[in-house]
């Protein structure tokens, strides 16, 4: 059910690289009767249905150092990545243009200057030059297993998202694509046109529709998340979500989870000041910050390890309420 989403065009869905209980949708917990992840309505056939715990990820700046158009895109074309954003910038106020779609236009205008062709395919072996944090890539198994041992109850089902301005073929060539249960990111449309057009463009605060899409369970982006849907019936409570990102496109995102009851997570470059962690932890934005290390015992892991002990503390607790009620 997972593969409805941003990448549903790619035919390779995240998460079908992993085997079970590794951490990316699977029940986590070894004394779990549950078959598998309860999906769509977040049910597990009659026991406490509000189990899935999600983790969701912005990409550039928080799991990899560097816009990733900065690792192959942009080098192959031989422009200065300073020089390309700084036009982005330029031609986004002139223009008054929103500035990703402005990005994702001169991407293709520069690299027909230079009489090259890029499709979907080239974009995607592009991925595997993405740099990424250390600890980034045994990340999803190290947080997988920390939850299999606190569990304490069954059925807990831990998935891992991405929300990302960047692009979703780009991401789909990164060797941490499977572990995500959905990627939700920009992306072109190749075939339509004689330049690659924007298919969809995620914005800083176009970015909280995909947390609302998680937190409902309507990851379908041919369906409506408008709708109402009363918070108890919603499958991944605001409660059992976690958002991490580096800056401040990511304050909406985390204004949400914040306001919503949910927790977030600010990150660095550990070789580069904290200043703007700091001002997001000082406004408020986010529980905690660290330096973007993702090693098993780093600050981020163990602050990220806090709050799933509060978390899965939580639920015992609200599964225990919800037991009685019955
Ligand atoms: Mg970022």
């Amino acid at each position: 059910m997972s593969d409805r989403g941003a990448v549903r065009t790619s035919g390779k869905k995240p998460g079908s690289g992993k085997a079970a209980g590794a951490g990316t949708g699977s029940p986590v917990s070894p004394a779990s009767g549950d078959a598998g992840d309860p999906g769509h309505a977040g049910l597990s056939r009659g026991g406490f249905p509000k189990k899935i715990i999600a983790l969701v990820y912005d990409f550039d700046g928080t799991l990899s150092p560097r816009p990733m158009q900065e690792y192959s895109f942009l080098p192959q074309l031989g422009i200065d990545p300073q020089d390309f954003w700084a036009e982005c910038t330029r031609i986004a106020r002139e223009r008054q243009a929103d500035p990703l779609i402005t990005y994702m236009h001169l991407m293709y205008k520069k690299a027909k200057e230079k009489g090259l062709a890029v499709d979907r395919d080239a974009l995607v072996r592009q991925g595997a030059s993405v740099a990424l944090y250390p600890g980034v890539r045994d990340w999803f198994d190290e947080i997988g297993a920390y939850v299999r041992l606190r569990a304490e109850t069954a059925g807990i089902t831990l998935r891992h998202y991405l929300i990302s301005s960047g692009l979703a073929e780009i991401i789909e060539g990164t060797p941490i694509f499977p572990h995500f249960h959905n990627v939700f990111a920009s992306e072109y449309w190749f075939e339509p046109y004689e330049t690659p057009f924007p298919k969809r463009v995620i914005t800083d605060t176009g970015k909280t529709q995909y947390l609302f899409r998680i937190n409902k369970g309507i990851e379908d982006l041919g369906e409506s998340i408008n709708g109402h849907m009363p918070e108890d019936q919603r499958p991944i409570p605001w409660a059992n979500m976690i958002y991490f990102g580096d800056g401040e496109t990511d304050v909406p995102s985390m204004a949400l989870m914040k306001k919503s009851g949910g927790a977030a997570i600010a990150v660095h470059n550990p070789d580069l000041s904290p200043k703007t962690c700091e001002e997001l932890f000082r406004a408020g934005r986010v529980d905690f910050y660290a330096g973007a290390d993702y090693r098993r015992g780093s600050d981020l892991f163990k602050r990220t390890c806090l709050l799933i002990d509060r978390m899965l503390a939580d639920i015992r607790v609200r599964e225990e309420v919800w037991g009685l009620g019955r």
